[in-house]
């Protein structure tokens, strides 16, 4: 069984005022788990997390997230401009980007951001569009082929867009301190949503034997190392929740087999997790709105595949409790479906749940993360509001949900 952080009671209560369908975010999980990470990383003093702001990007949550000693990754304009309303800038913002437009890399020069470059052309494009190369800086790297664990393919960097090739990332170091920059970072995001405790610790060694590489060669100091994204968190029940102790303790096993020997011994970490920093810590409320007997059970709710496009995108899954029906059996089998003319337009299939009645609330799991972020406007349906769950137990609306004027105010009457 998958817990809740929210009662029926609760729900009930806070229907007065936020109708459903909405995301809920949960304040004590969300910080209690961001001091998790900073304790399993103690080790290392410089260790930062920036968050990935595309994950959730809402500025009470990046706030909360600043509160607890996060930096911000930031890989668009208007996420950078995020940032800047919310008061965060200079190394506090890592800009780690691709295909990106001009006017991304002015403002994230101008507010002082970390800026970590997708390829090797992008030197010169940054140094036309901005006028210099930042003393610090940081390449992405991309080995290709096949990311492993034990033989087991984690993801496949061969087929990925992102990243410098190992020759591309030891010259982009050599022309990068010719141009100026003092001190550089390497970066690399291998694999996605992995459930592994071993993903870190493995990528961490490739990326400190090629900073070792890079620093011995070039000449150019390496001092800091981004482990960016990719920890994964449980959605099903039966899944197991990443050990970030275990992950922690792994990544310094590596630091100290690989970087100290070189001479490297304060090389910074950083993560931009964002799946992992949310993504257990928001649910997505709807409420059963219509039931359907044909070929299947139908049970339709009142939030579709525009408040969360996980299921209908990739068939994930999204664990559902009915509010207040915790301990039923979960006897009845439903899909569980939006009203999107579309039929993958459904949170879950032939999934076996309590028997539902109109009016339930539904309860969807784990949409902290990705969930609200990757919301939009198909049909005509308008985004839902974002509801922060203090720690006092009280709820504050930190983004509302749109309006009809809102979906009008871009278009020509
Ligand atoms: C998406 C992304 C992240 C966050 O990934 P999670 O899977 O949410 O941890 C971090 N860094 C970069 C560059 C990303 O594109």
């Amino acid at each position: 069984m998958k817990e809740t952080f929210i009662t029926l009671e609760q729900l009930q209560h806070f229907q007065e005022t936020v109708p459903t369908p909405y995301h809920l975010y949960d304040e004590k999980g969300i910080r209690a788990n961001a001091k998790q990470l900073y304790q399993a990383f103690a080790w290392n003093p410089g260790f930062k997390e920036y968050f990935a702001v595309k994950a959730t990007p809402n500025p009470a949550i990046m706030q909360l997230l600043h509160e607890e000693g996060c930096g911000m990754d930031c890989s668009s304009l208007t996420e950078l401009m995020l940032c800047e309303r919310v008061g965060i800038r200079g190394e506090d913002i890592m800009f780690s980007s691709n295909d990106t437009p001009p006017e991304d890399f002015q403002l994230a020069a101008r507010l002082g951001a970390i800026i970590n470059l997708d390829d090797i052309t992008h030197i010169d494009f940054l140094e036309q569009t901005v006028g210099y190369i930042p003393k610090k800086i940081s390449c992405r790297f991309n080995p290709g082929g096949y990311f492993e664990i034990a033989n087991a393919i984690m993801d496949n960097p061969g087929e990925a867009k992102y990243g410098m090739t190992r020759p591309q990332l030891l010259e982009a170091a050599h022309i990068l301190q010719e141009k100026g920059a003092e001190e550089m970072g390497i970066h690399a995001f291998l694999a996605s949503n992995t459930t592994n405790n071993d993903y870190y610790p493995v990528l961490a060694r490739q990326l400190f034997e090629l900073a070792v590489e890079v620093q011995q060669t070039t000449g150019m100091p390496v001092t800091f190392i981004n482990l960016s994204g990719g920890v994964g968190i449980p959605y099903r029940p039966e899944q197991e929740k990443a050990d970030i102790f275990a992950i922690g303790e792994g990544v310094r096993r590596a630091y100290e087999e690989v970087l100290v020997p070189a001479g490297m011994t304060d090389v910074k970490l950083c993560s931009e997790l964002g799946r992992f920093m949310l993504g257990p810590y928001g649910c997505l409320v709807t409420k059963a709105i219509h039931e359907k007997h044909t070929h299947k059970e139908y049970i339709g709710v009142d939030a579709c595949a525009c408040d969360l496009m996980r299921p209908a995108m990739y068939g994930a899954y999204h664990h559902i409790t009915v509010a207040g029906k915790e301990n039923a059996p979960c006897d009845c089998m439903y899909d569980v479906t939006g009203s999107l003319c579309e039929n993958n337009d459904k949170f879950a299939v032939d999934r076996l749940l309590p028997k539902i009645n109109v009016g339930d609330f539904l309860i969807i799991h784990d949409t902290g993360a990705h969930g609200h972020a990757m919301g939009y406007n198909y049909n005509g349906k308008l985004r839902s509001a974002e509801i922060l769950l203090q720690e006092d137990g009280s709820i504050r609306m930190i983004r509302r949900a749109e309006t009809p004027e809102d979906y009008f105010a871009t278009l020509d009457f």
